[in-house]
């Protein structure tokens, strides 16, 4: 499965301990459900961890059951009439004609709360990236005013959100990856962050290879260019006025690249027994060169 999925699954397993946290948990996942209303809320999900902590915790919480529904891979669960009205009432949203969506001081008051409280959010409205493609968090809801609470709420906890529209969704994101992991592993998902940081990591090293090797090969080229050039020019010079023509160490060098196509100055300084120094080679080479170039076609 996906980077996002397997870290949810790792979210669902989280015991949570105190019942403030058991409450601001349920608190995220009803806020951030797609479809929120007076008289129903639905919440989407394709996965079963989830629906059945979200059917847990209405029940622990609120003593409230969701009707879940099962279409291929997909699950939608609902709640209606008196028992919708009890598990706003106990989450502090409140219902008069306009729902109030913001994110409430009161249920993510304490610090495990407020974890408890984005842990639940990412859940329902969450998505983050597989690190090895690319880094990117996300949450997301249908609703504005909610949308502009959470990034407040998150930019106080000196998360740098930034907010796009997409599909009539708010999207809130985060592109940073070392803020993405320190979100990940407060939320608790600490394999997924770890997970993240070796996916990273080992991208870096990928990418700092193949920079290497690159440099390498554009090396080579660069070698095997010149050298074709040299080869060339000292063909021309052969056949335009010989090679006899030119001074014993000139001849000497054009013979040495001539012998050595393939080979680099420094190879062919170790060649010619030291013979000549790198640069002292370079400047007869480029000489031949020079010489070629006067010669015209
Ligand atoms: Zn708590």
């Amino acid at each position: 499965m996906s980077f996002s999925y397997d870290t949810k699954c790792e979210l669902c397993t989280i015991k949570l301990k105190n019942d403030c946290c058991k409450l601001s948990q349920l608190y995220g996942m009803v806020l951030f459900a797609q479809n929120i209303g007076s008289d129903s809320l639905k919440i989407t999900t394709e996965n079963v961890l989830i629906v059945n902590l979200l059917s847990e915790l209405a029940e622990n919480v609120a003593g409230v059951y969701f009707v879940i529904d099962e279409t291929v891979n997909l699950y939608t669960l609902e709640i209606k009439g008196d028992a919708l009205k009890k598990l706003y009432d106990i989450l502090y949203i409140t219902v008069n004609g306009k729902i109030d969506l913001l994110v409430s001081g009161v249920l993510t008051e304490n610090d495990c709360c407020t974890d408890a409280f984005l842990r639940g959010a990412f859940l329902i409205g969450g998505y983050t990236s597989n690190p090895e493609n690319s880094y990117h968090f996300e949450i997301s809801t249908p609703y504005y005013t909610l949308a502009m609470s959470m990034k407040d709420f998150m930019q106080r906890l000196n998360f740098p959100v930034r907010v796009i529209v997409r599909k009539s969704n708010y999207v809130l994101y985060i592109k940073d990856s070392e803020e993405i992991e320190r979100l990940l592993y407060r939320i608790g998902a600490k394999k997924s962050a770890f997970a993240f940081i070796d996916m990273k990591i080992q991208k870096e090293m990928n990418n700092y290879s193949n920079r290497v090797n690159n440099t390498k090969l554009h090396n080579i080229e660069k070698t095997i260019n010149k050298s074709v050039e040299q080869v060339k020019a000292i063909k021309k010079i052969s056949e335009k006025i010989g090679l006899d023509s030119l001074d014993s160490d000139l001849m000497l060098a054009a013979r040495l690249r001539c012998e050595n196509p393939d080979k680099s100055l420094n190879e062919l300084v170790l060649i010619s027994g030291n013979k000549f120094s790198r640069s002292g080679l370079s400047r007869r080479l480029n000489k031949l060169t020079e010489i070629a170039l006067k010669l015209g076609d």
